[in-house]
């Protein structure tokens, strides 16, 4: 087992990290930039290093910086959390020249992940359900015209090299195609350096399930169960839920089976998130690996009593999987997390600034994963989620009136919160009889506007 470890991160995930180090008996370095000198996580690791400014470009996604500030402390091993460098190869590269362990799966392996329409074919080819499209990129409008209408519109555009929703265009009918295709085209090459896009059919109003899995470096595969994330704003979640209302147990293991087999044959490891789309017919269709540990791990936690994070750990000092869970995978009752930012609740408008008073709700089934503290300052820099609440319970009636009165007692003063937000979601009808889908957000939103 690794004797000291880096965390290449800040806020609530850094200090989830270092609660699962300090559960396993490691020693942990944090980083920070000029902004976050006073945070939790600096206080908590048993060592810190200042890499720069508080611009993230300058500081946590500075790779010699992180890389130096590692090796200065003699670290075994990084976790990179999520965001910042957790899907960067390149930075698992330069970790692995560097003698240094990185917390995560092989760098051929994200980077193949990281293109999509690759990540597709491999699915495809284990028997993992894809969406109709197109086999590799587009090359021309025309052969987009012919694939699109094969498979029928709604078409939507995707950039291969996706994130954060960008590149991406829905296509209504033919006429639109060339026009949207060259946008998709230019926004995906001024993001991610690599315009090229590919073609699949568009699901009206999908659910967003998303499997865990965790594979160990000796070819074992487990998958815990999936996640539902259908309350989402313009792409990004809001609150997830686990297991999903709409996966049903004979579904459920169809799934996992041919993800294990997926999983197998490309190598994977460590820990990973394979997403899907449902559509109206409830079947479940491929669109994604996210090759790192994700924001509402915790739900998976709260269901299965599998520590996600000391698993990473384990798993990447060699640990096989069968010491690390020891009993088939079990999902008892359900778990409901609510990403707190710190933004206006109607407005969304980002809302930085200190902390004058805190109360974190606590009592049976409630969990908070933050680094938020009175008379702290949220900077202006960064993500605005300053916390997470999670709830478990029985079942998901349970669950859903732990996170009510979680709310309810979930004080945060100085700065608005999305917590106001969160009160209505929980309380609205669709919520409460769990009809989800993406629209969800929209549709509540266009109406409180009437
Ligand atoms: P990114 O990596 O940019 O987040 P994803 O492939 O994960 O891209 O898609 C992000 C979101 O876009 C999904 O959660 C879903 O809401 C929407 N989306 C993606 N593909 C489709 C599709 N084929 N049909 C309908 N919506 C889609």
């Amino acid at each position: 087992m690794f004797n000291k470890i880096l965390i290449a991160n800040r806020g609530e995930i850094a200090l989830r990290v270092i609660c699962a180090a300090k559960d396993l008996g490691i020693r942990t370095v944090a980083v920070y930039s000029e902004a976050d000198r006073h945070s939790l996580h600096v206080r908590f690791a048993d060592e810190a290093v200042c890499i720069g400014p508080a611009k993230s470009t300058r500081s946590y996604l500075d790779i010699p910086s992180v890389i130096s500030a590692a090796e200065i402390t003699n670290v075994d091993a990084i976790h990179p959390g999520y965001g910042f460098l957790s899907e960067n190869a390149d930075f698992a590269e330069v970790c692995e020249m560097s003698g240094i362990k990185f917390i995560g799966p092989r760098p051929d392996v994200t980077r193949l992940m990281g293109m999509k329409q690759q990540a597709r074919a491999a699915m495809k080819a284990a028997g993992v359900p894809i969406l109709p499209g197109s086999e590799g990129v587009l090359s021309s409008a025309e052969e987009g015209l012919e694939m699109a209408a094969r498979v029928g519109y709604p078409v939507i555009l995707k950039a291969v090299a996706g994130g954060g929703g960008r590149g991406m265009r829905v296509v209504r009918e033919a006429a639109e195609l060339p026009g949207l295709l060259a946008q998709a085209q230019s926004e995906a090459g001024a993001a991610f350096s690599v315009p090229d896009v590919y073609l699949e059919k568009y699901v009206g109003a999908p659910r967003h399930i998303e499997f865990q899995v965790l594979a160990d470096e000796h070819g074992n595969v487990e998958v815990l169960g999936e996640r539902e994330c259908s309350i989402q704003r313009r792409h990004q979640k809001l609150i997830e839920e686990a297991p999903s209302p709409a996966v049903s147990p004979k579904l459920r293991k169809r799934i996992i089976e041919s993800l294990k087999k997926a999983l197998g044959d490309i190598g994977y490891s460590n820990a990973g998130t394979v997403e899907f789309l449902m559509d109206e017919d409830e079947s479940l269709y491929f669109i994604e690996v996210n090759a790192r540990i994700q924001v509402e791990h915790p739900v998976t936690e709260m269901i299965t009593g599998v520590d996600l994070v000391k698993a990473q750990i384990r798993i990447a000092s060699g640990e096989k999987l069968d010491t690390i869970i020891t009993e088939p995978i079990q999902l008892r009752g359900h778990a409901i997390e609510c990403r707190i930012n710190a933004e206006h609740p109607e407005t969304f408008a980002p809302c930085p600034g200190r902390i004058t008073g805190l109360n974190l709700p606590g009592g049976a089934g409630v969990r908070v994963d933050t680094a938020a503290y009175t008379d702290g300052v949220i900077p202006p820099y960064y993500d605005s989620m300053i916390a997470k609440l999670i709830v478990h319970g029985r079942d998901r009636e349970e669950a859903r009136a732990r996170m009510r009165r979680a709310l309810d007692m979930f004080v945060v003063e100085g700065i608005y919160t999305s917590i106001p937000l969160h009160k209505r979601i929980i309380d609205h009808p669709d919520f409460i009889d769990a009809r989800l889908d993406t629209n969800f957000m929209a549709r509540m939103l266009a109406k409180a506007a009437h």
